[in-house]
């Protein structure tokens, strides 16, 4: 086989069977077919696109590329929960102590964050002393132990994917939906949950802004989780302003443990009931959605949903007093009010704007080298629908350089949107996934 002629094939708008593509996948991952023709091959099927088979081929070749986690030593169900990730979205860190606080296995596997704010591995950061670099043997017995563990991906974990993806990034084939697809996908199978929770994002901080595209993606990776044996579900569900109020690291480490509390922002909370939910059901500890809501309400009423985050946290070294005393997370020196220039009410909200401002405050990665300031961010006071007066604080801001919170602030003001009428702000959940086409 030689992989010009599967370039050339699939530039001719050609199907690829399951031996080529296992074929260029194996001899890339090995590095014995060169950037430039993967370039070219990745750049033919952005324009070609891939049928179903192609794209169970191409996620199966990935996974198998490197280690397939085997939790096998696990007992009970295992599930895992992925975002396509967004502005403000720390779903991760209350949404799996709440579900393991209901009897549901969680052995997760997050990486870190390119971008506006840090990744799920970044936030738990936050804990002084926490850690994801635990040994596999660590993750099982954890998850044994006290029901739920974080780790971060290692190198092992679809190699393939780690090279493609960066190979993605720079030649502009990033969104293609079976290239999206298949590599959440192929990383999800080889981390080996027995069931998969999809939060599908939508609007301008996704990565599909379009409803229906979001959809599209939906189903593409529920598809591709069935095929393979999983139970799969995605919930699609709004990005087109931040999630909750929090953006920024430790900042959205306090308001996941405020709503562990019963106290957080009802669009996250409502985000942690719907995504909690499918997660009890596949885990079998719940028979509907109306018990899973009720279990996950006692477990917050009840505190053992935040005693389960302070145990997660010990048991992966983590200082877990911040649980209960969030003045010892990490603070930013500078805190001041961004005020509204005008009365009325917030009509829209440029959610990737919001992402960059906690970028220039430090919040984030410019590049994968770069180190997060994880005090840093924003906490928003209105969201879209609220009224506004003039003068009225519409976020604080948390710096510690004032340069730095005057250029976020320019931006952040440019990102509000305001109407002398009186908007309805889109519903959250836009959708669920089920079904395999
Ligand atoms: N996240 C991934 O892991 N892969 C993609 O291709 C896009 C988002």
């Amino acid at each position: 086989m030689r992989m010009y002629d599967l370039i050339m094939k699939k530039r001719n708008g050609e199907i690829l069977n399951r031996e080529e593509i296992e074929y260029m996948i194996t001899e890339y991952t090995a590095d014995r077919i060169p950037d430039y023709q993967m370039s070219a091959m990745m750049m033919a099927i952005y324009f070609q696109g891939m049928n179903a088979q192609e794209t169970v081929a191409l996620t199966m070749a990935m996974a198998n590329s490197g280690d397939m986690m085997d939790l096998g030593d696990i007992k009970g169900t295992k599930v895992d929960k992925h975002s396509t990730g967004g502005v403000g979205d720390k779903t991760s860190i209350a949404l799996t102590p709440m579900v393991a606080a209901c009897g549901v296995k969680i052995a997760k596997m997050s990486g870190r964050g390119l971008g506006h704010t840090g990744g799920t591995i970044d936030k738990l950061e936050s804990f002084e002393g926490f850690s994801t670099g635990i040994t596999a043997e660590h993750f099982v017995r954890q998850v044994n132990e006290i029901g739920v563990s974080i780790m971060g991906q290692t190198a092992d974990i679809a190699p393939a994917d780690k090279k493609l993806y960066a190979l993605r990034d720079v030649t502009a084939t990033v969104d293609n939906m079976s290239l999206i697809a298949s590599s959440i996908m192929s990383k999800k199978l080889a981390s080996g949950a027995d069931a998969i929770v999809l939060d599908v994002k939508t609007g301008s901080g996704a990565f599909m802004k379009q409803e229906e595209d979001s959809f599209a993606l939906a189903r593409e990776m529920v598809t591709l989780g069935n095929m393979a044996g999983r139970k799969t579900i995605a919930v699609v569900s709004d990005m087109d302003q931040p999630l909750g109020c929090a953006v920024g690291n430790a900042l959205e480490v306090e308001e996941a443990i405020s709503t562990l509390r019963g106290e957080g922002p009802e669009d996250f909370t409502e985000l942690c009931m719907t995504l909690g939910s499918y997660m009890l059901i596949a885990g079998g500890v719940a028979s509907d959605e109306e018990d899973a809501r009720k279990r996950l309400h006692e477990v917050i009423e009840d505190g053992s949903a935040l005693k389960k985050l302070a145990d997660f946290v010990q048991a992966q070294g983590g200082n877990a007093k911040a649980v209960y005393d969030t003045s010892l997370l990490p603070k930013a020196s500078v805190v001041e009010e961004i005020v509204s220039p005008q009365s009325g009410y917030v009509s829209k909200i440029d959610c990737d704007e919001i992402g960059i401002c906690s970028l220039i405050l430090g919040g984030g990665r410019e590049t994968k080298d770069s180190k997060i300031d994880l005090s840093v961010g924003l906490v928003l006071h209105k969201k879209v629908g609220d009224q506004v007066k003039t003068g009225e604080s519409l976020a604080t801001i948390y710096a510690n350089e004032h340069e730095k919170a005057e250029s976020a602030r320019e931006r952040f003001l440019n990102a509000y949107h305001f109407s002398k009428e009186p908007v309805r702000s889109a519903g959250l959940i836009k959708g669920i996934v089920r079904e395999s086409r």
